[in-house]
């Protein structure tokens, strides 16, 4: 087949925006940093939104809706929050046709927006805890967007609790760390992520701990894909969210907020991408199998609707394609490159034989199958082939990660992918030094892959990396 792409191993950055564009996934918006999402990848990112949306009911939150301004005093009232973001901001100062008397912010994060109104909801221990998240887009002022991975303006659920005591509002932020963002990474996206503890220094803005969710792409690299931040009393102090105690005594909150974006299309792409294109694991593809006609006439078009109704009825996410008037080859380069997990070839030389090709995206098998094994055969295909992304991203994740003792050997090894090294040897001076080689700490674990309650546990080790 010929060469669609440039080869992940020729040039990977390359090869990823290649894969964008050709995929139909992605355009670059006019203003610097923003995207469009085309409907390929559109569809990808409602799949993954009713999958983490029903995730987090399941955790209780309910969602809700706030306002994309957001005035520009909610962000100073937190100051190590105003700090982090202020560089980021758009600020909006005229408006219809006026210089505004005090200028409005569009919502980088809302942290502000949901404490001012949960003071106002909060009055006593029993409106506690409040579970809210909502679906938004938000605007941060990147300097080195890169399309989904880092853009100006993206897309997420942004999740805002408050909690009677720090112990609840702990527990409540690892509930989202790990039955959340974890369980949704690793069963749907097939990516194996590790769960950590940022340093002080990689914290969000107000937090009092944050954890994040790392992921090991193609070329060696980490990428955060989500993190669930505890944000002590913070906000409840500069929000004067307060509730009556059982006791009769009026107490501040403990906050959590928690977010995942856009970009996880991004690392979607990077960790299961080949040379042909995409591979979309089977339970997330919004189309797990194309029917493709591979000629009309003969009888071809009536065999190939049978099968599509007979996948369907089995509830498999099908789609028929009988444009007989596109060449064949270039629909079946089309697919691969959108990471239809499954073709079914029907064509008139096959169907006499009373056959269909079913070609697998994921390990580029192809092989003749009786039409009446079809379905058994594609429902097969699409378990196996799930479980099979998720073995070979942890089989490269396990290759390339390996346990150093120094700093000097782990920013070495991170050249080429990961490098476990005891937090005592890196500290963070050794942070510093790490950071200006272009390796950075990704996250704190403990030696058994859980996650640590603070900085200075004895026996945490640090995952170093480069990252996008
Ligand atoms: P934060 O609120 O800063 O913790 O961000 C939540 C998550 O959003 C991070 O863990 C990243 O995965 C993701 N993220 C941060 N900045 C961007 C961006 N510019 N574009 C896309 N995703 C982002």
């Amino acid at each position: 087949m010929a060469r669609v792409l440039t080869p992940r191993a020729e040039d990977f950055p390359r090869w990823y925006q290649d894969l964008i564009a050709k995929a139909q996934m992605a355009d670059n918006g006019p203003v610097r940093g923003t995207m469009v999402i085309r409907p390929a990848a559109y569809a990808i990112w409602e799949r993954m939104q009713a999958a983490m949306d029903a995730r987090i009911k399941e955790a209780e939150a309910q969602n809700a809706y706030f306002p994309l301004f957001i005035p520009e005093s909610y962000l100073s009232r937190e100051a190590q929050h105003v700090e982090g973001f202020s560089p980021e901001l758009a600020v909006v100062t005229h408006a219809g046709g006026k210089e505004l008397a005090e200028p409005i912010v569009v919502r980088p994060t809302s942290e502000t927006i949901f404490g001012e109104f949960m003071a106002k909801w909060i009055d006593s221990y029993r409106d506690l805890p409040l579970l809210l998240n909502q679906w938004a887009n938000v605007v941060r002022w990147e300097l080195r967007p890169r399309t989904f991975l880092r853009t100006t303006e993206f897309l997420w659920q942004e999740g805002h609790t408050a909690h009677a005591t720090e112990a609840d509002a702990r527990d409540y932020a690892r509930r989202i760390l790990h039955s959340v963002y974890e369980d949704f990474m690793v069963n749907l996206l097939a990516i194996p992520v590790v769960p950590g503890r940022k340093t002080k220094g990689e914290r969000f803005a107000g937090a009092t701990n944050t954890m994040t969710l790392e992921a090991m792409m193609g070329d060696g690299k980490a990428l955060q894909m989500g993190t669930s931040h505890e944000l002590g009393q913070n906000f409840a102090k500069a929000f004067d969210i307060t509730y009556t105690s059982q006791a009769g005594t009026v107490e501040h909150a403990w906050t959590t907020s928690w977010g995942s974006t856009t970009r996880m299309i991004g690392g979607l792409i990077m960790v299961h991408g080949d040379d042909s294109g995409l591979r979309l694991p089977p339970l997330l593809a919004p189309i797990q199998a194309q029917i493709m006609v591979v000629k009309a006439g003969e009888g071809v078009t009536e065999a190939a609707v049978k099968l599509r109704d007979e996948l369907k009825a089995a509830g498999v996410r099908v789609k028929l394609d009988d444009r007989a008037d596109i060449p064949f080859g270039r629909r079946a380069v089309d697919a691969e490159l959108q990471g239809i997990p499954v073709r079914i070839e029907v064509g008139p030389r096959d169907l006499a034989a009373g056959n269909a090709v079913v070609a697998r995206r994921i390990d580029g098998t192809k092989s003749p199958v009786a039409l009446a094994d079809v379905v058994t055969e594609v429902t097969g295909a699409l378990k196996t082939d799930q479980q099979r992304l998720l073995d070979s991203a942890l089989a490269l994740r396990q290759e390339r990660t390996v346990d150093v003792e120094t700093l000097g050997d782990a920013i070495e090894a991170a050249q080429t992918g990961w490098a476990r090294v005891p937090w005592s040897a890196v500290g963070t001076d050794g942070e510093a030094e790490a950071n200006g080689k272009a390796v950075t700490v990704r996250c704190l674990i403990r030696p058994d892959g859980s996650v640590p309650e603070s900085d200075e546990e004895p026996g945490v080790l640090a995952i170093l990396a480069r990252a996008y």
